[in-house]
């Protein structure tokens, strides 16, 4: 759990392109927050930022009020879902789950690992496919695993990047529901980005609305979807 504060963050890239300008969130501990705009207005840049994979040209990133910005992406304890899934193709889903704990190799028996990859893989309905490789499994599953990977470790919040854009209609109301279930459960801080009005619906406390970088408005579900 941890609250999660973005003070006037900008983003300006070496080209000179300004994909994030001032943008100020504050998301509570355990908030589900949805992140929606067009193409291009910066979504993935700012949880790039967040998550510490792109650094932060201007403002301030606060985890639980310790600012953060020059801090190492490990060292944030926050997990990422990205579009494309992201697996090691030569690797199996036990081991593409386990991988974020082998990171810090020794810290965690051998034991240990494999308690939390079977957490996460009942948690997800993977255990038939533990021994599989990426190539062999069907897109839902693959998002599963990508998934399993983010909730093996104790991570502080999750950061989602449109995760299930690559997916059919049923597969998408599935994993939604499985979003849904998985965050009554681990109650985790949460930052979502979306195309899709269902997902902000159905799993927001609240949206951003991002437009060339700025946020143009911060909502209810409700109130954004439902105005007149
Ligand atoms: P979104 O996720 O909302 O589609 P992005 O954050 O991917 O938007 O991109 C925001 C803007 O920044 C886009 O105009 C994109 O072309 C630009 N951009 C993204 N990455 C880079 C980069 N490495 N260098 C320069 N411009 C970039
Ligand atoms: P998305 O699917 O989020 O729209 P893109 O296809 O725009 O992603 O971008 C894919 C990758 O290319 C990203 O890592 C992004 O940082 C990079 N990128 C996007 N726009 C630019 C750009 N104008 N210059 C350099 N890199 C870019």
């Amino acid at each position: 759990m941890s609250q999660i504060q973005l003070k006037e963050i900008g983003k300006t890239y070496a080209d000179g392109y300004e994909a994030v300008k001032g943008v100020s969130m504050d998301i509570a501990d355990g908030e589900f927050m949805i992140l929606v705009g067009p193409s291009g207005c910066g979504k993935s840049t700012l949880l790039r930022m967040v998550v510490g994979l792109e650094d932060i040209t201007s403002g301030d990133l606060l985890i639980d009020g310790k600012r953060v910005n020059e801090l190492a992406p490990r060292d944030r304890n926050l997990s990422m879902v990205f579009q494309n899934y992201a697996l090691y193709p030569h690797l199996s889903v036990y081991e593409n789950i386990a991988f974020p704990l082998r990171l810090n190799k020794g810290e965690i028996s051998e034991e240990e690992v494999k308690r939390r990859v079977s957490d996460a893989s009942t948690m997800l309905e993977l255990n038939d496919h533990l021994d599989r490789k990426p190539a062999n499994l069907s897109g839902g599953q693959r998002q599963r695993v990508a998934m399993g990977r983010a909730i093996v470790r104790d991570a502080d919040a999750f950061l989602f990047d449109e995760p299930l854009s690559n997916l059919d209609a049923k597969l998408r109301g599935q994993m939604r529901t499985e979003i849904a279930r998985m965050q009554r459960r681990l109650g985790q801080t949460t930052i979502y980005v979306t195309h899709d009005q269902t997902e902000a619906m159905t799993l927001g406390d609240r949206v951003t609305v991002l437009k060339k970088g700025v946020v143009q408005q911060i909502a209810s579900p409700r109130e954004l979807y439902e105005q007149p």
